[in-house]
């Protein structure tokens, strides 16, 4: 047992921490290595946040009402083809995420990363943090994503990524061994950047990064744009209506969660000029059905 992650590692007294800080010490406590603690925690709290996050997408599945709110209400993803999915992914997550998993510890206290202290950070250090590493991702992911669309490496590697041109959560990780290295460097590679140059990062702060990232990652890929989706909220964050375009027609769109590089690069035009059609023909729609009941409604009138 070791007790030194107690004793050492912080001045503040057990009584003092709040319920999650004592569940951090005690689950620590029960390792010897706290490498082999720390891999198990992050692998199990990964497959936790993808599939469970991915759950509420597949029962909107099932509700007629929500039918309105899938970006290709066309293209209906077969449970067959789901369980594929699942299946490559969790083969994934178990023989290339889980031996990357055990070689994060090593490398995040080489560069001084607080695993075991507590109390935690302050929430604001937690929440600037989180927020750099949002912003250092999307900018990692848009141009290895657009060297990805690039000949060779599109055929060879992000090719999979795109079989499903109507994706849904579980694609989010659906893709070739090298571009899981490739772009999951681009999640890890931020909190390890930060915290070689200012020694100033704490482990659940990257857990809790990891955590956002993939509720980012699974919505981008639910295929539905939910009046309550953070997009309508935030005009610069990409969303699944940004990324669903990307999977329906291979092209533009390639940052995860913010438009700005899209935009920057002009590599959203082609996105805009559909989702411009798409909102043009919705409104001549309308105004058909509008024109249709007020000419029916005249005539019931010159009836009478
Ligand atoms: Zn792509
Ligand atoms: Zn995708």
């Amino acid at each position: 047992m070791n007790n030194n992650t107690l004793e050492n590692s912080f001045s503040t007294s057990y009584e003092e921490l709040n319920f999650i800080e004592k569940a951090w010490t005690d689950y620590f406590n029960l390792f010897e290595k706290e490498a082999i603690a720390t891999a198990i925690i992050a692998f199990v709290l990964h497959e936790i946040v993808y599939f469970g996050r991915c759950v509420p997408f597949i029962i909107a599945d099932y509700i007629p009402s929500f039918a309105k709110y899938k970006l290709q209400p066309a293209k209906v993803n077969m449970a067959k083809e789901q369980w594929i999915c699942l299946k490559s992914v969790l083969t994934s997550h178990f023989l290339m995420e889980l031996p990357l998993i055990f070689g994060f510890h090593p490398i995040a206290t080489f560069f001084g990363m607080d695993i075991t202290t507590v109390p935690f950070p302050h929430w604001q250090t937690i929440c600037y943090q989180v927020a750099l590493f949002f912003v250092m991702e999307d900018t990692f992911h848009y141009w290895f994503h657009r060297l990805l669309h690039y000949g060779p490496f599109y055929k060879y590697i992000h090719k999979q990524h795109h079989e499903y041109s109507a994706p849904f959560g579980l694609a989010a990780e659906y893709a070739h061994p090298l571009e899981v290295l490739i772009l999951g460097t681009g999640t890890i590679g931020g909190p390890l950047l930060w915290v070689s140059i200012t020694h100033n990062l704490h482990l659940i702060t990257v857990f809790i990064w990891i955590s956002l990232r993939l509720f980012q990652a699974i919505d981008a890929h639910s295929g539905y744009d939910f009046p309550w989706s953070l997009r309508h909220f935030l005009p610069f964050w990409a969303g699944a209506e940004h990324h669903d375009y990307h999977h329906m027609a291979f092209v533009n769109c390639f940052s995860t969660s913010f438009r700005w590089w899209d935009y920057l690069m002009g590599t959203d035009l082609k996105y805009k000029a559909y989702r411009q059609k798409r909102q043009t023909q919705a409104d001549e729609l309308k105004a058909a059905a509008a024109n249709g009941s007020t000419s029916a409604s005249s005539d019931i009138k010159k009836t009478n």
